[in-house]
């Protein structure tokens, strides 16, 4: 499930489904690939895929609001 503290994340994020398999695919740029949507469905790969393409906007985004300590941003999702 998607925690709330991490909703933001779906600002940049939505699901698609190729062949019955859902994906997360990246909003920001058509050139991202289709990310895999975990088990436990966290979105720590989303997250990562925002610092691992340099989607540094998007990430201070998500970090900004809803959140006042960035260490709780990690551990509840
Ligand atoms: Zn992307």
């Amino acid at each position: 499930m998607v925690g709330q503290k991490n909703a933001k994340i779906w600002n940049f994020f939505k699901i698609v489904n190729v062949d019955g398999i859902e994906f997360r695919k990246c909003l920001i740029s058509s050139k991202c690939k289709l990310l895999p949507t975990p088990k436990d469905s966290s979105t720590g790969n989303m997250i990562n895929h925002l610092k691992s393409s340099g989607h540094e906007a998007a990430l201070k985004e998500y970090h900004k609001e809803g959140t006042n300590e960035e260490s709780t941003i990690v551990n509840f999702g």
